[in-house]
């Protein structure tokens, strides 16, 4: 068993944010066999939950808030996680290594680590302060949400991005007539390839609702039984709906970090064990710009949670002087309708994509070719393919076109060859 030298039983790690990576990071720690003082600190009243579900099967009421929450309370009682909710860290005071938190209190660290993640961006426009429009990033925007998803009520969403094509799902099977407004030319395209972005727009289409792409919202206004959604299309049009939803991406939680003096770009910069530009302060989850990542190599801020669980990984080792673990590849996943979509490595600047099965059908992967190497593969139904997909991407392997896309040579055929 080795620890990090300067930590011992009588020190405190300090964590700054409830969610995914702050829940995960705090029980690592004690795995680890860290013996000191473990606070995680979290505004929010619940213990570190799942966000993906939010716009899924919890919106869709599938499922209740308990099934969201990531680790019941035991975890963190017998891992002795002193949990404080309600909690907002407002200040970092890093020459006294103090943390001083709103309406009074504070704490003094040993090593703090920041997973403070993110929140749903704003539209700058004339009107988006009104009511009925709404966001979702934590469970208290669904409940404020869930009671406008009534057959017959008319739903414009802003963004076609994962978030906005999932609540249009859920929202479609409930009956509601549904708008999504995407001001890029195709949903998804700062993600995937034109392939997929017209499969999904397709499939929404079939489904009954209304994809309007290269739209620029300019506003909204107020209406007698909803509210008005000013939107430019050739022209200028303007679309009645009851409620809006906004899914436009997320705006990362650096402020605290800023006000510090830690250097953000983006999120707050991180090296290879997440330390951030302090010796005693470590970063995780979506508030984190890796430096160079360890997979991709280049820099770049992640938002997903098996992002926000590596990270937590790789944490709990530096601090508790273990070697880091491998770096994946990036991967995230997205289900719409009865579609689980699932994404390894990052497609951008790919020079020929390659489809294994038919995208007029429910089931294929999109492999992403650059010289000559998988760089990324987007799945759509296809499981047990995928963990092959991964590993194909993971290590880089070189595998020609005409073979992937040949359903008739096994993806363990193509992985022993390309390895062999
Ligand atoms: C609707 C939705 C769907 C998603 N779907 C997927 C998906 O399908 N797959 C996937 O991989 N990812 C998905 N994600 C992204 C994923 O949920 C995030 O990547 C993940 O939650 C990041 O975890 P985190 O711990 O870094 O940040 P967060 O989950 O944002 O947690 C940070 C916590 O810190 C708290 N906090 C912030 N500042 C302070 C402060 N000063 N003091 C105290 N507490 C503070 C916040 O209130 C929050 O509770 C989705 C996200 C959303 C919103």
């Amino acid at each position: 068993m080795s620890f990090s030298t300067e930590l011992s039983g009588a020190s405190t790690i300090a964590i700054v944010g409830a969610g995914q990576a702050g829940g995960e990071v705090a029980t690592l720690l004690r795995q680890n066999r860290f013996e000191g003082a473990i606070v995680l600190l979290g505004e929010e009243p619940h213990l570190p939950y799942l966000r993906p579900p939010l716009s899924k099967t919890y919106l869709a009421g599938e499922i209740g808030a308990d099934a969201l929450i990531y680790k019941a309370a035991v975890a963190y009682e017998k891992a002795n996680v002193d949990v404080r909710l309600g909690v907002r860290v407002e200040e970092i005071d890093r020459n006294a290594t103090r943390l001083v938190f709103e309406g009074g209190g504070s704490l003094n660290y040993d090593k703090l680590v920041i997973a403070t993640g993110g929140r749903a961006r704003e539209l700058s426009v004339p009107g988006a302060d009104l009511g009925n429009i709404f966001s979702i990033r934590k469970i208290s925007d669904v409940e404020a949400l869930r009671p406008h998803l009534e057959a017959g009520r008319r739903l414009v969403i802003v963004g076609g991005g994962y978030v906005g094509l999932e609540v249009a799902a859920v929202a479609i099977k409930r009956g509601l007539d549904v708008t999504v407004l995407e001001g890029a030319p195709r949903v998804l395209a700062r993600v995937t390839a034109p392939e997929l972005s017209k499969f999904y727009e397709r499939v929404h289409r079939e489904a009954g609702v209304d994809i309007r792409t290269g739209v620029s919202v300019t506003g909204f206004t107020a209406g007698p039984d909803g509210v008005s959604v000013g939107a430019v299309q050739s022209g200028g049009e303007s679309i009645a709906a009851d409620f809006v939803v906004i899914g436009i991406g997320l705006v990362p939680n650096t402020e605290l970090a800023e006000r510090a003096g830690l250097l953000v770009d983006g999120g707050i910069v991180v090296d290879d064990v997440c330390l951030a530009s302090d010796p005693d302060i470590y970063a995780i989850g979506d508030c984190t710009t890796h430096a160079s990542h360890g997979f991709l190599r280049r820099k770049i801020r992640l938002e997903s949670v098996p992002n926000a669980l590596e990270q937590a990984r790789i944490v709990a080792a530096a601090i508790t002087g273990r070697p880091s673990p491998a770096v994946a590849a990036p991967w995230f996943w997205s289900d719409q309708y009865d579609l689980k979509l699932q994404m390894v490595g990052l497609s951008d600047g790919y020079e020929q994509v390659v489809i294994r099965g038919s995208t007029d059908s429910s089931s294929f992967i999109a492999f992403y070719l650059k010289e000559g190497l998988v760089i990324a593969a987007d799945a759509v139904n296809r499981l047990s393919e995928f963990m092959a997909a991964k590993r194909l991407v993971g290590e880089r392997m070189a595998v020609p076109a005409d073979q992937l896309a040949d359903e008739a040579v096994p993806m363990k055929a193509l992985i022993a060859a390309a390895a062999g």
